[in-house]
């Protein structure tokens, strides 16, 4: 028998740690270690996947030694071992039975899925500051599926990886298991089903989507305002929660801030775990850069790299984007990539407003308190002068500093027309060539806007 046992210990430090940490780090990250094992002066954990140890080295390795030294005065230090545990729950009673298989089926690989993009992968996935929380809970849930974390929820600005974390789920599912994972966007479902309505196939799509074993959902913002397939999203969320099917969402935005959405579906997405993507910081842009060009090939030099992310600061596509250009130059031209030229092609990139993930009621509060009105006043009807105007500017820079289309804008403004957007767009575009003076505004709201998101 071993000499060593700290299990006691660990429990008695697992309370500490309940009082130390808030309850979602103690859910993700403490609840994924399991007591394995006891050596001298060493306590050994089991945990789900490399990713998960290192995380929580990283994060909670000193914190649970202090800890164990506070209530033990010994200086106890952890290790982990790395034990995968198979898909449990409900789904594993789903499986057909194993045939016996001939040692070369067995490696057999499955073919990609249908609709992810291969490269949206865990491996592909650089894990920082902004997303570690994001990445954490999407490898927790592929392993307990339908349990804890059922719908999940990932939301966020544009390009801050959404599609690429949720596809990642997918593609882990997709390869360990024979479940049925399908990955759709919020503007295909309602197609879809708008589609089989004309055609007299409702059945048809009901019975798809209810019979997902895993369903993903990207953009659910799109839901917004269209009621029939909010109703038959609804229903299907049903059928799979009660059923303990996993169900992932994402969303450009806090799920409490959708407008035009039912309040029982509203209360269905923010009821599992809600996780935000958050920009990523200067070295985690380096990061995710070197990761992209492990396969480029054009040689990049580290000072190059250093320009782009010090230059583009807010999400992850911009970034990529800015970095194939860079490649596709240096390839067409076949030339070494300098940092001169880079900075060349890069100059309009780098100025551009829409690298940044302003959001429309950022712009809606900062121009309501630059003409001092009501936020509600912006978003109104009230149609006097001295609100109309404000107004017109706000929907007029939300169209310029933001990726919305003028529905979507409509939204925003307090469920207006798409046209009403494009009006007051062209009333202030007309203005600003009439008025140099509001061209100053303008550019000065622009400012005020832009060094609200650098901070
Ligand atoms: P979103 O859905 O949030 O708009 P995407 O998932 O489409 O963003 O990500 C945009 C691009 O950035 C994709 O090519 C994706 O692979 C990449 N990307 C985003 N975050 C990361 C990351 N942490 N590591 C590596 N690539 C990333
Ligand atoms: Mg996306």
């Amino acid at each position: 028998m071993n000499q060593w046992n700290y299990k006691p210990f660990w429990e008695e430090t697992y309370k500490q740690l309940k009082k130390k940490l808030n309850e979602s780090e103690i859910t993700l990250w403490i609840d994924a270690l399991s007591y394995y094992d006891s050596k001298e002066n060493i306590i050994v954990f089991s945990v789900g996947t490399p990713f998960i140890r290192d995380q929580i080295a990283q994060k909670y390795q000193r914190l649970i030694e202090d800890t164990f030294l506070e209530i033990s005065d010994m200086n106890i230090s952890l290790e982990f071992v790395v034990i995968s545990k198979n898909i449990q729950t409900t789904q594993e009673k789903k499986l057909p039975p194993v045939k016996p298989s001939s040692p070369e089926t067995q490696k057999k690989i499955k073919k990609n899925h249908p609709n992810l993009n291969k490269n949206y992968t865990f491996d592909n996935f650089i894990v920082g500051d902004n997303n570690d929380y994001a990445a954490n809970a999407a490898q927790v849930i592929t392993k307990n599926l339908g349990k804890n974390y059922n719908p999940f929820l990932i939301y966020g600005g544009v390009g801050l990886g959404k599609t690429h974390l949720m596809q990642a789920i997918g593609h882990e599912i997709w390869n360990n298991t024979n479940l049925t994972v399908i990955y759709v966007t919020a503007e295909s479902f309602t197609n879809e089903f708008i589609s089989s309505l004309k055609q007299k196939k409702v059945m048809g799509f009901k019975n798809k989507y209810r019979s997902a074993d895993v369903l993903l959902i990207d953009d659910i913002h799109f839901f917004q305002g269209k009621e029939g397939v909010q109703e038959e999203l609804f229903h299907t969320f049903n059928t799979l929660y009660e059923s303990e099917r996993q169900i992932v969402f994402t969303c450009d935005r806090n799920p409490s801030d959708l407008k035009s959405l039912s309040s029982r579906l509203k209360s269905r997405f923010e009821r599992g775990l809600n996780i935000d993507l958050k920009t990523p910081k200067y070295e985690t842009r380096c990061a995710i850069l070197i990761k992209k060009l492990e396969n480029s090939p054009i040689l990049i030099p580290q000072d190059v790299i250093n320009l782009v992310a010090q230059n583009i600061s807010s999400n992850v596509r911009d970034l990529e984007a800015a970095m194939t250009k860079l490649i596709a130059f240096a390839e067409i031209k076949n030339k070494p990539m300098t940092i001169e030229i880079a900075k060349d092609l890069l100059r309009d990139t780098f100025g551009s407003t829409r690298q940044h993930n302003i959001s429309v009621q950022s712009i809606q509060k900062i121009v309501a308190n630059y003409f001092d009105i009501s936020l509600s006043d912006i978003r109104g009807k009230k149609r006097t002068k001295s609100i109309t105007f404000p107004r017109h500017i706000a929907m007029y820079l939300s169209r310029e500093m933001t990726e919305n289309s003028t529905t979507e804008l409509g939204i925003e403004f307090g469920g207006k027309d798409h046209s009403t957007i494009l009006n007051g767009y062209q009333k202030i575009s007309e203005r600003i060539l009439a008025e140099p003076s509001l061209e100053v505004t303008i550019t000065e709201l622009k400012k005020i806007i832009m060094d609200n998101y650098d901070k």
